[in-house]
């Protein structure tokens, strides 16, 4: 790699790691405690993904910032991988959880505010009819048991390095132009070349091949790739995307859970997408576990008899908690205050800020590395910006971006684990970006 001298990164790295243990000896302490009872020491095993060897304990966190339990302040570009996109514990959903608390949490039946969301998904993101999931791989699953139900179809479709949850069908790679399970599915069920084909995000042609013999229920896709690094649609791509699919009677589902980050319609609003399903999750709450899916009013009259027949308990479709009171009572709460027009005129520019200190410092290094953003989130590579999921997943150099995350942690900035990702939220501020430009710069400076 350009600039690097790998044995100066790994003593960098030792000496980063030292200074990590050194300033959160109350983390490191909880830690060895939690190992008795928590498998690895986390309640979840992606908690153990953050560079430092231990995870941060947090103490507390509001709007764009949170303290740990050692008592240090950071930025937070991670904000849950986008579940607190509006801020940490934003005013208006903390006080209708409070409230909706004391006033029942869950009894499978629905309140008023389940007709205001309705209202506020259609008008957001244009699809007429709704149900509520749990969380974005919850509407994924759902989604894909309606296309198939909808179209007899039994294969559905994604592009390479496609992250849409811990949906079976969805974890697989293309492999010398075969699908295989990715590296780190546990236990699949079945080998995903059985449920899946795979394209390279970008290849109409293979689009086109795959979705030729009518066997594909639908497409699920993000509207540019944001989990192997953000990977942005080339000009006419979705175009092309829905008129191979409409031609070949093939669904398409829009996962717009990322990329709500375009703005308060996310990509299927501001580009002019026209999806027949539409899945969105983790920020719609402002936290609170609850997801979305819409659907066309065609769809909805097809599959209305489906999910209200007889069985309908055992159909594969739903969970006892979802669409619980507290929930729609923080997604109405949600929808109504942030993630507005407002909002993103403040967290676009704030995302360009930030893309434009990181390729400053690259700049000024004269290395040939680049930042992509896509509205209030950017993400930086150390190569040429990649065009599809294999070239994304070519480029990812662990070594690197680990450094650099520990580098900014040790600095009191968060980036978000599993890329080199920042987002911002309404609350973010100019200081903040100007924060990480700075621990960036100094960050390449080191190691190049
Ligand atoms: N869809 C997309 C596009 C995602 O990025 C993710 C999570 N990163 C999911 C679905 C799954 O969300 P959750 O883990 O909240 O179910």
């Amino acid at each position: 790699m350009a600039g690097v001298d790998r044995n100066r990164l790994h003593e960098l790295r030792r000496a980063e790691e030292q200074r990590f243990l050194d300033i959160h000896p109350k983390s490191v302490a909880l830690f060895e405690r939690a190992k008795a009872t928590l498998v690895g020491g986390v309640p979840m095993n992606w908690m153990q993904r953050w560079p430092g060897g231990i995870p941060i304990f947090v103490e507390e966190a509001a709007g764009a910032h949170f303290v740990d339990v050692d008592g240090l302040t950071y930025v937070d570009f991670c904000l849950g991988d986008t579940g607190a996109m509006t801020g940490h514990s934003p005013v208006a959903t903390s006080d209708a959880i409070a409230r909706q608390a004391r006033r029942g949490i869950t009894t499978m039946l629905p309140t008023e505010d389940a007709i205001a969301v309705g209202g506020q998904l259609q008008e957001r993101f244009g699809l007429p009819f709704w149900q509520i999931a749990m969380t974005a791989t919850d509407a994924n699953r759902f989604v894909l048991r309606l296309a198939r139900h909808a179209t007899g179809r039994s294969k559905i479709l994604v592009f390479d390095w496609c992250y849409h949850g811990t949906v079976d069908e969805t974890l697989g790679i293309l492999d010398g132009g075969r699908v295989r399970s990715r590296p780190g599915d546990i236990g699949p069920a079945v080998d995903p070349n059985t449920t899946t084909k795979i394209v390279e995000f970008n290849d109409v042609d293979a689009l086109e091949t795959a979705l030729a013999p009518g066997d594909v229920a639908c497409v699920l896709a993000e509207p540019a790739l944001t989990n192997i690094g953000i990977v942005a649609p080339d000009p006419g791509f979705h175009d092309a995307l829905r008129e191979i699919t409409r031609r070949t009677g093939t669904l398409l589902v829009i996962d717009e859970t990322h990329t709500i980050c375009i703005g308060p319609g996310g990509a299927t609003r501001a580009w002019g997408l026209d999806p027949d399903f539409f899945v969105i999750g983790k920020p719609i709450a402002g936290g609170m576990p609850a997801a979305a899916f819409g659907m066309t009013a065609a769809l909805a009259e097809r599959l209305g008899g489906a999910l209200g027949a007889d069985e309908t308990d055992v159909s594969g479709i739903g969970g006892t908690l979802t669409g619980n009171a507290l929930a729609l009572a923080a997604i109405r709460a949600t929808l109504d205050s942030t993630l507005l027009a407002d909002d993103y005129a403040r967290m676009v520019p704030l995302a360009q800020r930030w893309t434009d200190g990181v390729r400053d410092a690259f700049t000024a290094r004269g290395l040939p590395w680049s930042v992509n953003q896509l509205g209030a989130r950017a993400e930086y590579w150390f190569s040429p910006v990649p065009r599809n999921g294999a070239e994304a997943a070519a480029a990812v150099d662990e070594d690197l971006a680990s450094f650099m995350h520990l580098w900014a942690l040790n600095r009191n900035v968060l980036l978000t684990p599993f890329h080199n990702m920042a987002l911002m939220s309404p609350s973010t501020t100019a200081a903040d970006v100007d924060a990480h430009t700075e621990v960036f710069r100094e960050g390449v400076a080191a190691i190049t």
